[in-house]
């Protein structure tokens, strides 16, 4: 007999993403649902890791990442974010931003500390929070700005309140943080004990001229930071699962406590030929303008359909409302649209702890222009 075990994520199913993908391939619909670009990676980094492993680079790399590595991230950071971040103490690089994200949870939380989540939240976060015995205190964002109210965050501050994780660019909304946010929140945490957790994997997809707001920007807020990004994010590798995190060296120190024990260090081959590809800035600072001409494509072609955009600064996603269409909930809207329509979408409900139905869903345009032009005919035929 097998024997029971407990339940540690009691309210938990299997992720959005895996339910929505599993469903478009059931169905065989496009994929606008989890957020992966379809577009090939840049051949040369193929290249370069190949090359890494033909030159037999296939054993474990440091524990904390490939030396080359983060020197040139930390080159990388320092300049984009005039900031002052040391390869050796600063930077640990993580299978994926998701898992630098859990680590630092990990690392920091006792049972009963408390963190401050804000609503529409990535879907991993609460689970993060709970497998580690904090208790998450959501704050909803207000659509459909996706504002966050700073007078309800000072509210909620209890002397529990062991972290704040932010997320700009946003998902699943696409908005990003303003200096006004960057002005509340270190009003907040001034002379506090409150960590920051700061999801930026998508750093560099910030479209309209906006620039991004590093944590790493500002000395008062990133000496309490622990800040996660991604590389798959940045050259169409999702599937690489590579990442990294920046942190001021005592809370790194204890960050690596974690990683050591958990994954111990990443995959080699990968290390050296993104090590050897980051001198190439243009494939980074280039890569808003390219995203935005994707957003700015899908919503041209979007108005042939009832849907209607709300804004996207930044990520890889649009929010689209359906109020026009339908009365269903967002989950159930979004499962007729795969089954019936042919496109799959993310139910914005989805990331949220209790049920929501503000009638909007997520779509990816991180695609080809001939997926977007396929799935938006799809939708123009149906509605
Ligand atoms: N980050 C991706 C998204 O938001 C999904 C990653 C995953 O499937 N866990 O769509």
């Amino acid at each position: 007999m097998t024997p029971s075990i407990p339940n540690k994520l009691p309210n938990v199913g299997t992720t959005i993403f895996t339910v929505m993908s599993a469903l478009a391939t059931q169905h065989n619909a496009i994929n606008l649902g989890q957020g992966f670009p379809d577009f090939p990676m840049n051949p040369k980094l193929t290249s370069l890791v190949t090359e890494a492993m033909q030159a037999n680079q296939n054993q474990y790399v440091h524990m904390c990442g490939l030396p080359l590595l983060r020197e040139r991230l930390a080159e990388k950071v320092n300049e984009s974010y005039q900031c002052n971040v040391h390869p050796d103490t600063d930077i640990t690089i993580t299978p994926g931003g998701t898992y630098a994200i859990y680590t630092a949870f990990t690392t920091i939380l006792s049972p009963g500390d408390e963190v401050i989540v804000f609503e529409p939240a990535y879907d991993s976060y609460i689970p993060n929070i709970e497998l580690n015995g904090g208790i998450a205190i959501r704050i909803p964002l207000q659509h459909p700005s996706y504002d966050i109210p700073w007078d309800l965050v000072r509210a909620k501050i209890t002397p529990k309140t062991k972290a704040i994780i932010i997320n700009s660019p946003h998902n699943p909304t696409g908005s990003v943080l303003t200096q006004n946010d960057i002005n509340e929140l270190t009003d907040i945490v001034d002379h506090s004990n409150i960590i920051i957790i700061s999801d930026e994997v998508y750093e560099h997809l910030i479209f309209d001229d906006k620039a991004h707001l590093s944590i790493l920007k500002y000395p008062a807020l990133s000496a309490r930071s622990f800040v996660c990004f991604s590389f798959g994010k940045v050259y169409h590798c999702t599937g690489w699962k590579m990442g990294y995190c920046i942190a001021p060296p005592t809370l790194m120190a204890a960050f690596r406590k974690v990683h050591q024990f958990n994954v111990f260090t990443c995959n080699s081959p990968m290390q050296h030929g993104i090590a050897a590809f980051l001198t190439e800035k243009n494939q980074y600072l280039e890569l808003g303008k390219f995203l935005q001409q994707k957003r700015d494509y899908f919503q041209q072609l979007m108005q042939a359909t009832p849907f209607v955009p709300l804004p996207s600064y930044g990520s890889y996603f649009q929010l689209y409302s359906y109020e026009n269409i339908s009365q269903q909930s967002e989950l159930e809207f979004a499962t007729a649209l795969t089954e019936k329509a042919g496109v799959a979408t993310i139910p914005v409900s989805a990331f949220y702890k209790t049920p929501t139905n503000n009638q909007v869903l997520r779509f990816c345009f991180a695609k080809k222009e001939e997926t977007l032009e396929a799935a938006v005919e799809r939708l123009r035929r149906s509605f």
